[in-house]
C-alpha cells in the first residue's frame, strides 16, 4: 500500500492511500485546499475513489464538497459527524485548555461548502471495495464520530483522536491530546483499540508520525 502524506496550509495531514485497484483520501484540510490534493492526484496519475473525513472539524472538511465535485470519489463519514458536512459548521465538543475554549470563535469564521455525504458509517466498515486491503476503525474520544483508518499493512490514521505536538507544530513527532474531546475515557478507549490493532506506524492529521510505542507509553499517562 503506497501513503502519500499532502500536508495543506502548513498544519492539516492528508494522505493519499493507494492500494492495487484504486485510491482513497483521508480528510481534506481547510477550504480551499483542493488544488494541492488534486495536483498530487495527478502527478502520481491516481484517481479517488473514496474521501473518508475521520471527523467533522472544518480543517478536516473544509475542501470536500470541491474535492468531492472534481473527482467524482465518494464522501465517507460518520453519522454522528454527518451533520457538520451537510451545513459547513464544524461540530464543537469540550474544549481542553485556554487555546480550545478561544477557537469556537476561529471555526465560526472559516466558511465551508456543505456537501451531502454518500456513506454513512455506524459500524466498522472494510475498505475492499475501493481497492484498499484495511477498513474503517470506529474511535470515538475527540468527537462522537471520529474514525481511524487501519491498513492491514499496519498503518493506522487517526485523525486528531491523537495530535502531534501542539497542532503539529511544536514537537510535531511528541503525541498530545487533541484540544477538544467527549471524555477523557472515550479518548484513552480508542487510543488503546487503535494500539491493539498492532500497528507499525501511527499517522495523524497534525504532526506525527508516531511509533506505536511512543503512543503506548503517552496513553500510559492519560
Ligand atoms: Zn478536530
Ligand atoms: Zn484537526
Amino acid at each position: 500500500m503506497n501513503v502519500t502524506k499532502v500536508t495543506v496550509k502548513g498544519f492539516a495531514n492528508t494522505y493519499i492511500i493507494e492500494g492495487d485497484e484504486g485510491a482513497i483520501l483521508i480528510d481534506t484540510g481547510l477550504p480551499g485546499c483542493e488544488k494541492a490534493i488534486l495536483d498530487k492526484c495527478r502527478e502520481k496519475n491516481i484517481s479517488l475513489q473514496l474521501i473518508v473525513i475521520t471527523h467533522g472539524h472544518f480543517d478536516h472538511i473544509g475542501s470536500a464538497a470541491a474535492l468531492k465535485r472534481e473527482t467524482g470519489a465518494l464522501v465517507a463519514v460518520h453519522t454522528e459527524d454527518a451533520q457538520a458536512l451537510r451545513t459547513g459548521m464544524s461540530k464543537m465538543d469540550r474544549p481542553v485548555g485556554l487555546i480550545a475554549h478561544l477557537m469556537p470563535l476561529l471555526m465560526r469564521s472559516v466558511k465551508t461548502d456543505p456537501v451531502e455525504p454518500d456513506i454513512l458509517i455506524d459500524e466498522e466498515m472494510s475498505l475492499q471495495e475501493y481497492g484498499i486491503d484495511g477498513r474503517i476503525l470506529l474511535t470515538p474520544g475527540h468527537t462522537s464520530g471520529s474514525i481511524s483508518v487501519m491498513l492491514t499493512s499496519g498503518e493506522a490514521f487517526v485523525g486528531d483522536l491523537i495530535m502531534g505536538g501542539f497542532f503539529g507544530k511544536i514537537r510535531p513527532r511528541r503525541p498530545n491530546l487533541p484540544p477538544f474531546e467527549i471524555g477523557r475515557d472515550s479518548i484513552k478507549n480508542s487510543v488503546n483499540y487503535v494500539l491493539e490493532q498492532n500497528p507499525t506506524v501511527i499517522y495523524p492529521s497534525h504532526g506525527g508520525p508516531f511509533a506505536p510505542q511512543d503512543v503506548a507509553r503517552w496513553a500510559d499517562s492519560l
